[in-house]
């Protein structure tokens, strides 16, 4: 396929809709909670995890071969986690969200799919916030596409993002998408039009709701909660999980999405945050670390040269950073 910036995001927005179905049937099928699987170091993955990666990896390698991916699971973990039942399962999913017969050495092979060196370079969280998708709260399929070192395009499939947040019992399941220099589009995940986004207009500090992680093992929620006091940010702190976070900015749901270190050593994977700085740059928002530094994607799998992570309608993003070191600044 041509790889056009359009191409590319069609292909992406049909893998992460195709991905979202397989994931909620996951948890239709599942009574309690879909079986996790202990994951070498302490984050759960599930069966989902895996499909999700199988079915959004068959899509790249089918349209662009030449296209380089890094994607969060691997097939080495699966084999020795899963057992029968498990990768049974998992063929069994992957089948019916292809629409074919598939073999285990074929869903095996996609997800540990890697593809060629070229120019483009996929970053795949196939289920990104499995904490929250555990708790059928909210998650996110998230697909960022990166040409040499920038981000040039990002979907996120939001299956539970209520259309209003403050109304959660309201409609849900929302899919936006960004093109470099293109804007930033939201559709309903079940179908329909794509409408563009903006971020709020906001200048008001007052007003300002900010995002957060549900996990404080996952940030610094004592540092959040300071600079929200020192910012004067008064439209309160909502707590959720996964990208779902940078879409809701985007999307002038909220103002600002505080990411802090969780400790000094942690660098946050580029697949937690392709998709959503792709999102909200292109919805008129900025993205940057705590440092006011720009997100560096350059050095492979990890954000190494940044420290943590600040997205906001861009109008009360010097006041957040302010906070933020002065805070630190403060607790020495
Ligand atoms: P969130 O939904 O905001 O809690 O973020 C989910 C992401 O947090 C996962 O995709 C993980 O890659 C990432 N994560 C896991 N452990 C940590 C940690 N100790 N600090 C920061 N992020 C983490
Ligand atoms: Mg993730």
């Amino acid at each position: 396929m041509v790889d056009s910036i359009e191409s590319i995001l069609q292909v992406a927005r049909a893998a992460a809709r195709s991905a979202s179905t397989l994931c909620l049937a996951v948890l239709a099928e599942s009574e309690s909670t879909p079986e996790a699987m202990a994951k070498l170091g302490r984050e759960p993955v599930t069966v989902a995890d895996y499909g999700s990666q199988a079915v959004i990896l068959e899509a790249v390698a089918r349209a662009f071969p030449e296209h380089g991916v890094v994607a969060e699971e691997g097939a080495a973990h699966l084999e020795r986690e899963a057992g029968r039942a498990g990768t049974e399962k998992l063929v069994r999913l992957v089948g019916e969200a292809l629409g074919r017969e598939v073999g285990l050495a074929q869903v095996l092979s996609w997800i540990d799919h890697v593809g060629g060196d070229g120019t483009y370079t996929w970053a795949v969280d196939p289920i990104d916030g499995t904490k929250g998708y555990l708790r059928r709260d909210q998650f996110a399929v998230a697909i960022g596409v990166l040409h040499g070192v920038d981000v040039v395009a990002g979907v996120l499939a939001c299956p539970h993002l209520p259309w209003d947040l403050d109304d959660s019992e309201g409609r849900r399941g929302l899919l936006f998408s960004a093109a470099r220099g293109e804007g930033a589009f939201v559709e309903a995940l079940d179908g329909g039009e794509r409408r563009p986004v903006q971020v709020s207009a906001s200048l008001d500090p007052g007003r300002a709701r900010v995002l957060g992680s549900v996990e404080s093992s996952h940030g610094d929620p004592a540092l959040i909660e300071a600079v929200i006091e020192n910012a004067v940010l008064g439209g309160g702190w909502v707590r959720i999980d996964s990208q779902a976070k940078y879409a809701a900015v985007a999307a002038g749901m909220a103002e600002v999405y505080l990411r802090p270190r969780s400790r000094p050593d942690y660098r946050d994977n580029i697949w937690d945050h392709a998709a959503g700085v792709a999102i909200v740059s292109e919805a008129g928002g900025r993205v940057t670390d705590l440092d006011g530094r720009e997100l560096d994607f350059s050095q492979g799998r990890r954000l190494e040269q940044n420290r943590g992570v600040l997205a906001t309608n861009r109008l009360l993003h010097e006041r957040v950073l302010e906070a933020v070191a002065a805070v630190e600044a403060a607790s020495g």
